[in-house]
Protein backbone atom coordinates (compact mmCIF):
# COMPACT_ATOMS: atom_id res chain seq x y z
CA UNK A 1 0.00 0.00 0.00
CA UNK A 2 2.93 2.31 0.19
CA UNK A 3 4.53 1.31 -2.91
CA UNK A 4 3.73 3.67 -6.30
CA UNK A 5 0.62 3.62 -7.41
CA UNK A 6 0.10 1.96 -10.56
CA UNK A 7 -1.28 3.96 -13.44
CA UNK A 8 -5.01 3.62 -12.90
CA UNK A 9 -6.80 5.49 -15.45
CA UNK A 10 -11.21 5.61 -15.51
CA UNK A 11 -12.54 7.34 -18.46
CA UNK A 12 -15.81 8.55 -18.71
CA UNK A 13 -17.89 9.58 -21.65
CA UNK A 14 -20.49 12.00 -20.82
CA UNK A 15 -23.60 12.61 -23.33
CA UNK A 16 -24.36 16.37 -23.07
CA UNK A 17 -27.86 17.10 -21.49
CA UNK A 18 -27.47 21.08 -21.29
CA UNK A 19 -28.63 21.79 -17.46
CA UNK A 20 -27.27 24.41 -15.19
CA UNK A 21 -26.18 23.69 -12.07
CA UNK A 22 -25.44 25.95 -9.19
CA UNK A 23 -21.92 24.98 -8.10
CA UNK A 24 -21.83 26.24 -4.75
CA UNK A 25 -19.09 25.84 -2.19
CA UNK A 26 -18.84 24.26 1.52
CA UNK A 27 -16.22 24.58 4.14
CA UNK A 28 -15.16 21.48 5.86
CA UNK A 29 -16.22 23.27 8.85
CA UNK A 30 -14.77 20.07 11.03
CA UNK A 31 -12.38 21.03 13.36
CA UNK A 32 -8.94 21.30 12.09
CA UNK A 33 -5.66 21.66 13.98
CA UNK A 34 -3.55 22.97 11.24
CA UNK A 35 -5.25 26.15 9.29
CA UNK A 36 -4.18 26.33 5.93
CA UNK A 37 -2.81 29.42 4.62
CA UNK A 38 -4.31 31.07 1.60
CA UNK A 39 -2.72 31.78 -1.49
CA UNK A 40 -3.21 34.24 -3.88
CA UNK A 41 -6.61 33.75 -6.00
CA UNK A 42 -4.26 33.11 -9.42
CA UNK A 43 -0.46 32.65 -9.49
CA UNK A 44 0.37 32.35 -13.67
CA UNK A 45 2.27 29.11 -14.73
CA UNK A 46 6.04 29.50 -13.28
CA UNK A 47 9.36 27.85 -14.84
CA UNK A 48 9.37 25.68 -11.48
CA UNK A 49 5.52 24.72 -11.88
CA UNK A 50 6.05 23.88 -15.53
CA UNK A 51 9.23 21.73 -14.51
CA UNK A 52 6.96 19.95 -12.08
CA UNK A 53 4.58 18.75 -14.62
CA UNK A 54 7.76 17.34 -16.96
CA UNK A 55 8.70 15.42 -14.17
CA UNK A 56 5.22 13.43 -14.92
CA UNK A 57 5.53 10.05 -16.79
CA UNK A 58 4.87 11.21 -20.21
CA UNK A 59 1.68 9.08 -20.96
CA UNK A 60 -0.10 11.27 -18.06
CA UNK A 61 0.65 14.07 -20.29
CA UNK A 62 -0.61 15.08 -23.28
CA UNK A 63 -1.08 18.48 -25.51
CA UNK A 64 0.57 21.90 -24.40
CA UNK A 65 1.66 22.20 -21.49
CA UNK A 66 1.56 25.83 -21.29
CA UNK A 67 -1.53 27.26 -19.00
CA UNK A 68 -2.44 29.05 -15.90
CA UNK A 69 -2.60 27.37 -12.14
CA UNK A 70 -5.52 29.04 -10.11
CA UNK A 71 -6.77 29.11 -6.76
CA UNK A 72 -10.02 29.03 -5.20
CA UNK A 73 -10.09 32.09 -2.97
CA UNK A 74 -13.05 32.00 0.18
CA UNK A 75 -16.40 32.87 -1.11
CA UNK A 76 -15.31 32.60 -5.03
CA UNK A 77 -17.06 29.57 -6.80
CA UNK A 78 -15.73 27.22 -9.44
CA UNK A 79 -18.05 28.83 -11.95
CA UNK A 80 -16.04 32.43 -11.73
CA UNK A 81 -13.14 30.90 -11.39
CA UNK A 82 -12.48 29.26 -14.55
CA UNK A 83 -14.70 31.91 -16.23
CA UNK A 84 -11.79 34.25 -15.87
CA UNK A 85 -10.17 31.28 -17.65
CA UNK A 86 -12.75 31.54 -21.04
CA UNK A 87 -14.23 28.29 -19.68
CA UNK A 88 -18.22 29.57 -20.07
CA UNK A 89 -20.92 29.07 -16.72
CA UNK A 90 -22.52 26.51 -19.20
CA UNK A 91 -19.05 24.78 -19.72
CA UNK A 92 -18.74 24.61 -16.22
CA UNK A 93 -22.26 23.15 -15.20
CA UNK A 94 -21.42 20.45 -17.63
CA UNK A 95 -17.61 19.61 -16.29
CA UNK A 96 -19.71 19.11 -12.99
CA UNK A 97 -21.93 16.83 -14.45
CA UNK A 98 -19.41 14.95 -16.12
CA UNK A 99 -17.10 14.71 -13.15
CA UNK A 100 -19.98 13.62 -10.54
CA UNK A 101 -19.13 10.28 -10.14
CA UNK A 102 -15.19 11.02 -9.62
CA UNK A 103 -15.43 14.46 -7.85
CA UNK A 104 -18.02 16.74 -6.10
CA UNK A 105 -16.88 20.13 -7.79
CA UNK A 106 -19.63 21.76 -5.76
CA UNK A 107 -17.43 21.00 -2.49
CA UNK A 108 -14.38 21.79 -3.65
CA UNK A 109 -11.61 23.10 -0.47
CA UNK A 110 -10.74 26.82 -0.75
CA UNK A 111 -7.23 26.97 -1.11
CA UNK A 112 -7.28 24.03 -4.33
CA UNK A 113 -4.87 25.24 -7.24
CA UNK A 114 -6.77 24.15 -10.39
CA UNK A 115 -4.05 24.18 -13.20
CA UNK A 116 -6.44 25.72 -16.48
CA UNK A 117 -5.03 25.04 -20.09
CA UNK A 118 -6.20 25.57 -23.56
CA UNK A 119 -4.50 22.95 -25.59
CA UNK A 120 -5.56 23.89 -28.96
CA UNK A 121 -8.81 26.91 -30.02
CA UNK A 122 -12.05 25.48 -28.75
CA UNK A 123 -10.85 22.93 -26.26
CA UNK A 124 -9.92 23.18 -22.16
CA UNK A 125 -8.03 20.91 -20.14
CA UNK A 126 -8.63 21.50 -16.29
CA UNK A 127 -6.60 19.10 -13.72
CA UNK A 128 -7.41 19.29 -9.94
CA UNK A 129 -6.15 16.90 -6.80
CA UNK A 130 -9.18 14.60 -5.65
CA UNK A 131 -7.56 13.27 -2.70
CA UNK A 132 -3.43 13.20 -2.42
CA UNK A 133 -1.64 11.54 -5.33
CA UNK A 134 -5.36 11.36 -7.16
CA UNK A 135 -5.82 13.91 -9.89
CA UNK A 136 -8.96 14.35 -12.15
CA UNK A 137 -8.12 15.54 -15.86
CA UNK A 138 -10.85 16.58 -17.54
CA UNK A 139 -10.37 17.74 -21.22
CA UNK A 140 -12.97 19.85 -23.32
CA UNK A 141 -13.33 18.49 -27.00
CA UNK A 142 -15.87 18.81 -29.26
CA UNK A 143 -18.56 20.00 -26.78
CA UNK A 144 -18.01 17.07 -24.41
CA UNK A 145 -16.26 17.05 -21.36
CA UNK A 146 -13.65 13.63 -20.73
CA UNK A 147 -12.70 12.89 -17.70
CA UNK A 148 -10.16 10.90 -16.17
CA UNK A 149 -8.71 9.73 -13.01
CA UNK A 150 -5.10 9.75 -12.65
CA UNK A 151 -2.86 8.04 -9.80
CA UNK A 152 -0.08 10.54 -9.62
CA UNK A 153 3.22 8.26 -8.48
CA UNK A 154 4.52 8.78 -4.83
CA UNK A 155 7.71 8.48 -3.08
CA UNK A 156 8.13 7.56 1.10
CA UNK A 157 10.13 9.40 2.83
CA UNK A 158 11.79 8.49 6.46
CA UNK A 159 11.59 11.10 8.63
CA UNK A 160 12.99 10.62 12.43
CA UNK A 161 12.65 13.06 15.48
CA UNK A 162 14.27 12.99 18.68
CA UNK A 163 12.30 15.22 21.30
CA UNK A 164 13.18 16.22 24.73
CA UNK A 165 10.42 17.64 26.54
CA UNK A 166 10.39 20.94 28.37
CA UNK A 167 6.79 22.63 28.23
CA UNK A 168 4.11 20.61 26.54
CA UNK A 169 4.83 17.65 24.36
CA UNK A 170 2.90 19.17 21.21
CA UNK A 171 4.79 22.50 21.66
CA UNK A 172 7.42 20.77 21.70
CA UNK A 173 7.16 18.45 18.65
CA UNK A 174 6.00 21.67 16.69
CA UNK A 175 9.48 23.25 17.75
CA UNK A 176 11.33 20.45 16.93
CA UNK A 177 9.72 20.15 13.64
CA UNK A 178 7.45 16.64 14.07
CA UNK A 179 4.21 17.21 12.67
CA UNK A 180 0.88 17.14 14.68
CA UNK A 181 -0.31 13.80 13.33
CA UNK A 182 2.69 12.13 14.20
CA UNK A 183 2.03 13.22 17.68
CA UNK A 184 -1.46 12.74 17.37
CA UNK A 185 -0.51 8.71 16.43
CA UNK A 186 1.95 8.95 19.01
CA UNK A 187 -0.26 9.99 21.81
CA UNK A 188 -3.03 7.41 20.63
CA UNK A 189 -0.46 4.53 20.43
CA UNK A 190 0.91 5.20 24.13
CA UNK A 191 -2.61 5.98 25.42
CA UNK A 192 -2.89 2.51 26.61
CA UNK A 193 -0.03 2.72 28.88
CA UNK A 194 0.37 6.64 29.75
CA UNK A 195 -2.02 9.10 30.96
CA UNK A 196 -0.76 12.57 28.96
CA UNK A 197 -3.03 14.64 31.15
CA UNK A 198 -1.00 14.07 34.27
CA UNK A 199 2.20 11.93 33.72
CA UNK A 200 4.43 13.66 31.18
CA UNK A 201 6.93 15.62 32.79
CA UNK A 202 9.65 17.91 31.39
CA UNK A 203 12.77 16.15 30.85
CA UNK A 204 10.60 12.87 29.24
CA UNK A 205 11.69 11.60 25.89
CA UNK A 206 10.43 11.22 22.78
CA UNK A 207 11.62 9.34 19.76
CA UNK A 208 9.64 8.93 16.71
CA UNK A 209 10.31 8.19 13.00
CA UNK A 210 7.47 8.07 10.14
CA UNK A 211 6.91 8.42 6.45
CA UNK A 212 5.99 10.74 4.86
CA UNK A 213 3.88 10.39 0.69
CA UNK A 214 4.77 12.53 -1.34
CA UNK A 215 3.70 12.84 -5.02
CA UNK A 216 6.76 12.66 -7.62
CA UNK A 217 5.05 15.49 -9.99
CA UNK A 218 2.14 17.37 -10.12
CA UNK A 219 3.19 19.29 -6.30
CA UNK A 220 1.45 22.32 -7.05
CA UNK A 221 -1.80 20.55 -7.03
CA UNK A 222 -0.97 19.06 -3.88
CA UNK A 223 0.10 21.70 -1.81
CA UNK A 224 -3.50 22.37 -0.12
CA UNK A 225 -3.12 18.90 0.92
CA UNK A 226 -2.10 17.61 4.01
CA UNK A 227 0.63 14.45 3.34
CA UNK A 228 -0.25 11.35 4.47
CA UNK A 229 2.03 10.16 7.28
CA UNK A 230 2.62 7.03 8.85
CA UNK A 231 4.56 6.67 12.59
CA UNK A 232 6.63 3.70 11.99
CA UNK A 233 8.38 3.49 15.42
CA UNK A 234 8.37 5.02 18.64
CA UNK A 235 9.91 5.63 21.87
CA UNK A 236 9.00 7.31 25.48
CA UNK A 237 10.85 7.46 28.07
CA UNK A 238 8.62 8.74 31.19
CA UNK A 239 8.99 8.17 34.65
CA UNK A 240 11.74 5.29 34.45
CA UNK A 241 9.45 3.14 32.09
CA UNK A 242 11.00 2.93 28.60
CA UNK A 243 8.47 2.23 25.74
CA UNK A 244 9.32 1.39 22.33
CA UNK A 245 6.43 0.46 19.46
CA UNK A 246 7.08 -0.79 16.16
CA UNK A 247 4.47 -1.15 13.82
CA UNK A 248 3.84 -4.26 12.06
CA UNK A 249 1.14 -4.85 9.61
CA UNK A 250 -1.29 -2.21 11.16
CA UNK A 251 -0.85 -2.56 14.89
CA UNK A 252 2.17 -1.40 17.37
CA UNK A 253 4.35 -4.21 18.96
CA UNK A 254 7.07 -4.47 21.46
CA UNK A 255 10.08 -5.57 20.63
CA UNK A 256 9.69 -8.56 21.87
CA UNK A 257 6.71 -9.65 19.68
CA UNK A 258 3.91 -8.40 22.06
CA UNK A 259 0.67 -6.83 21.12
CA UNK A 260 1.46 -3.12 22.41
CA UNK A 261 -2.54 -2.18 22.39
CA UNK A 262 -5.49 -3.25 24.49
CA UNK A 263 -8.06 -5.71 23.02
CA UNK A 264 -9.59 -2.36 21.14
CA UNK A 265 -7.68 -0.37 18.98
CA UNK A 266 -7.87 3.07 19.59
CA UNK A 267 -7.47 3.99 16.39
CA UNK A 268 -9.57 1.59 13.69
CA UNK A 269 -7.94 3.12 10.67
CA UNK A 270 -4.38 4.09 9.39
CA UNK A 271 -3.24 7.66 8.32
CA UNK A 272 -5.65 9.15 10.00
CA UNK A 273 -5.40 12.87 12.46
CA UNK A 274 -7.79 12.69 15.15
CA UNK A 275 -10.05 15.99 14.51
CA UNK A 276 -12.32 15.83 17.63
CA UNK A 277 -12.27 14.51 21.14
CA UNK A 278 -14.61 13.05 23.18
CA UNK A 279 -16.32 14.63 26.10
CA UNK A 280 -18.62 18.32 25.89
CA UNK A 281 -17.34 20.61 23.13
CA UNK A 282 -18.96 24.09 22.25
CA UNK A 283 -21.06 23.77 19.09
CA UNK A 284 -19.55 26.46 16.27
CA UNK A 285 -22.89 26.76 14.84
CA UNK A 286 -25.36 26.53 17.52
CA UNK A 287 -23.75 28.02 19.93
CA UNK A 288 -24.10 25.65 22.72
CA UNK A 289 -21.98 22.62 24.44
CA UNK A 290 -23.03 19.26 23.96
CA UNK A 291 -21.28 15.92 24.64
CA UNK A 292 -19.23 14.23 22.04
CA UNK A 293 -19.72 10.45 22.47
CA UNK A 294 -16.99 9.65 20.29
CA UNK A 295 -13.74 10.55 19.15
CA UNK A 296 -13.74 12.01 15.39
CA UNK A 297 -10.98 11.29 12.64
CA UNK A 298 -10.07 12.47 9.48
CA UNK A 299 -8.80 10.89 6.80
CA UNK A 300 -9.50 10.72 3.02
CA UNK A 301 -12.95 9.00 1.73
CA UNK A 302 -12.51 6.02 1.38
CA UNK A 303 -10.32 5.41 3.81
CA UNK A 304 -10.47 1.49 4.86
CA UNK A 305 -11.89 1.80 8.46
CA UNK A 306 -11.05 -1.63 11.03
CA UNK A 307 -13.05 -3.72 13.07
CA UNK A 308 -11.31 -2.64 16.56
CA UNK A 309 -11.54 -5.80 18.35
CA UNK A 310 -12.52 -9.33 17.41
CA UNK A 311 -16.40 -9.97 17.60
CA UNK A 312 -19.56 -10.55 15.80
CA UNK A 313 -21.50 -7.65 13.82
CA UNK A 314 -24.61 -6.47 15.40
CA UNK A 315 -25.49 -4.03 12.35
CA UNK A 316 -24.62 -2.43 9.32
CA UNK A 317 -26.66 -0.45 7.30
CA UNK A 318 -28.27 3.08 7.89
CA UNK A 319 -28.58 4.26 11.25
CA UNK A 320 -29.97 7.80 11.66
CA UNK A 321 -28.05 10.56 11.96
CA UNK A 322 -25.03 8.17 11.96
CA UNK A 323 -25.33 7.29 8.22
CA UNK A 324 -24.21 4.17 7.13
CA UNK A 325 -22.90 2.44 10.47
CA UNK A 326 -21.30 -0.88 11.91
CA UNK A 327 -21.88 -1.70 15.19
CA UNK A 328 -19.52 -4.94 16.16
CA UNK A 329 -20.53 -6.73 19.87
CA UNK A 330 -16.73 -7.62 21.42
CA UNK A 331 -18.57 -9.44 24.17
CA UNK A 332 -18.09 -8.61 27.85
CA UNK A 333 -20.43 -5.88 27.66
CA UNK A 334 -18.08 -3.65 25.29
CA UNK A 335 -19.54 -2.67 22.02
CA UNK A 336 -18.19 0.32 18.98
CA UNK A 337 -19.60 2.08 16.59
CA UNK A 338 -18.43 3.43 13.26
CA UNK A 339 -20.33 5.68 11.58
CA UNK A 340 -20.78 8.39 8.39
CA UNK A 341 -19.04 5.46 6.07
CA UNK A 342 -19.16 5.33 2.31
CA UNK A 343 -19.76 1.60 2.44
CA UNK A 344 -19.62 -1.46 4.01
CA UNK A 345 -17.09 -3.82 3.02
CA UNK A 346 -18.51 -6.58 0.43
CA UNK A 347 -20.93 -8.95 2.13
CA UNK A 348 -20.47 -7.54 5.47
CA UNK A 349 -23.86 -8.48 7.67
CA UNK A 350 -25.13 -8.89 11.40
CA UNK A 351 -23.65 -12.14 12.96
CA UNK A 352 -20.68 -12.33 10.89
CA UNK A 353 -17.50 -12.86 12.95
CA UNK A 354 -14.18 -10.19 12.45
CA UNK A 355 -10.81 -9.93 13.71
CA UNK A 356 -9.35 -6.82 15.12
CA UNK A 357 -7.64 -5.03 11.98
CA UNK A 358 -10.57 -6.64 9.66
CA UNK A 359 -12.09 -3.68 7.38
CA UNK A 360 -15.56 -3.47 8.02
CA UNK A 361 -16.09 -0.78 5.33
CA UNK A 362 -15.27 3.02 4.55
CA UNK A 363 -14.75 6.43 5.45
CA UNK A 364 -17.43 8.73 3.91
CA UNK A 365 -19.66 11.49 5.01
CA UNK A 366 -23.21 9.86 5.04
CA UNK A 367 -25.72 10.36 8.31
CA UNK A 368 -25.56 14.03 9.97
CA UNK A 369 -22.12 14.96 8.96
CA UNK A 370 -20.38 18.07 7.90
CA UNK A 371 -17.17 17.13 6.11
CA UNK A 372 -16.15 13.48 5.87
CA UNK A 373 -14.92 11.99 8.85
CA UNK A 374 -14.78 8.84 11.17
CA UNK A 375 -16.83 9.23 14.10
CA UNK A 376 -15.70 6.15 16.51
CA UNK A 377 -17.36 5.13 19.71
CA UNK A 378 -17.15 2.62 22.29
CA UNK A 379 -20.04 1.80 24.38
CA UNK A 380 -19.65 -0.50 28.09
CA UNK A 381 -23.00 -1.71 29.14
CA UNK A 382 -25.06 0.26 27.07
CA UNK A 383 -23.32 3.63 27.98
CA UNK A 384 -20.45 5.78 25.76
CA UNK A 385 -16.90 5.82 27.08
CA UNK A 386 -13.82 7.92 26.30
CA UNK A 387 -12.07 5.25 23.61
CA UNK A 388 -9.05 6.67 24.03
CA UNK A 389 -8.98 5.59 28.39
CA UNK A 390 -9.07 2.00 27.60
CA UNK A 391 -6.21 0.66 29.23
CA UNK A 392 -5.93 -3.25 29.47
CA UNK A 393 -3.61 -4.59 26.92
CA UNK A 394 -4.46 -7.26 25.52
CA UNK A 395 -1.78 -10.35 26.33
CA UNK A 396 -1.67 -11.47 22.27
CA UNK A 397 1.77 -12.30 20.90
CA UNK A 398 2.93 -12.47 17.34
CA UNK A 399 3.82 -16.46 16.47
CA UNK A 400 4.77 -18.52 14.39
CA UNK A 401 5.07 -16.51 11.02
CA UNK A 402 3.85 -13.65 12.01
CA UNK A 403 6.79 -13.13 14.54
CA UNK A 404 9.58 -14.31 11.85
CA UNK A 405 7.74 -11.35 9.97
CA UNK A 406 7.93 -8.70 12.42
CA UNK A 407 11.88 -9.98 13.16
CA UNK A 408 13.06 -9.23 9.98
CA UNK A 409 11.18 -6.35 9.87
CA UNK A 410 12.76 -4.85 12.90
CA UNK A 411 16.00 -6.15 11.79
CA UNK A 412 15.70 -3.68 8.65
CA UNK A 413 14.93 -0.98 11.07
CA UNK A 414 17.80 -1.70 13.73
CA UNK A 415 20.21 -2.11 10.68
CA UNK A 416 19.25 1.40 8.85
CA UNK A 417 19.80 3.34 12.49
CA UNK A 418 22.56 2.60 14.93
CA UNK A 419 20.33 4.29 17.67
CA UNK A 420 18.00 1.44 17.08
CA UNK A 421 20.26 -0.85 17.48
CA UNK A 422 20.14 -1.42 21.23
CA UNK A 423 16.16 -2.69 21.07
CA UNK A 424 15.52 -5.71 22.94
CA UNK A 425 15.36 -9.09 20.54
ZN1 LIG B 1 -18.13 12.62 16.07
Amino acid sequence: MHGNSPLNRKLILLVAIVTLLGVWLVDDPHPSFQSASIPQPITPFSAELDAEYGQAPTNTIRGSRSGTLVTLAPGQNLTTLLGKQGISQRQVALLAMAAESVIDLGRLQVGINIAVAQPAPGQHRVRLAREYGELVQATYVEGQWHVELLHVPTEQLAEEHDLVIHNSLYQDAEQNGIPNAVINSSVMALSHFVDFQRQVQPGDLMEVRFERTEVVSFKPLFSHLQNPLLLTYLRFTNAGEDYRLIRYKGSFYFPDGRLAQSFLLKTPLNGARLSSYYGNRHHPVLGYDRMHKGIDFSAPIGTPIMAAGRGVVKRANRYGSFGNAVVIDHGDGYETLYAHLNGFAEGLKPGDHVQQGDVIGYLGRTGLSAGRHLHYEVHRHGRAINPLDIKAPAQARLQGSALEGFKQQLAQLKSSDSQLASLAP
